[in-house]
């Protein structure tokens, strides 16, 4: 992909219930601009759901209005190139997400770390481990 497609995507956040009655009224639109949507979360720390809507660039704006007139007010447009930046290894989405994902350990890892990591599941079966199983 260029590094300047204009392919992104929309994002509205609320509660995943509303963002999914959104979607369903966005989907009876049967806009030819929205190529996709999606709906994802909430995962920790947000509390919002997210509603993505992947468009091009230049019919985000046709998306927009009939998303006001479904009384959305607020939405944020966010280019693909951006969201892959985010999710490199060092990257803002991939760290804060590494952060927050739960882990499970095994018994055997457990008694070998000075310290537990936050968030985190003892399992007794090493194979759920997810610092020595695979
Ligand atoms: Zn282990």
């Amino acid at each position: 992909m260029a590094k300047h497609d204009d392919f992104g995507k929309l994002l509205v956040f609320g509660r995943r219930d509303e963002l999914v009655a959104l979607k369903n009224h966005l989907l009876k639109l049967s806009l030819r601009e929205v190529q996709s949507t999606k709906i994802q979360g909430p995962s920790p720390p947000y509390k919002d759901a997210v509603l993505c809507i992947y468009c091009n660039e230049p019919n985000a704006d046709v998306i927009w209005a009939s998303l006001q007139q479904l009384g959305v007010k607020r939405r944020i447009w966010k280019y693909g190139y951006e969201t892959e930046k985010d999710w490199e290894p060092m990257g803002r989405l991939r760290k804060l997400n590494e952060q927050y994902r739960p882990r499970r350990i095994c018994t055997s890892c457990l008694s070998s770390m000075n310290e537990l990591p936050s968030n985190i599941t003892i399992v007794e079966d090493s194979s759920l481990c997810d610092y020595c199983g695979h």
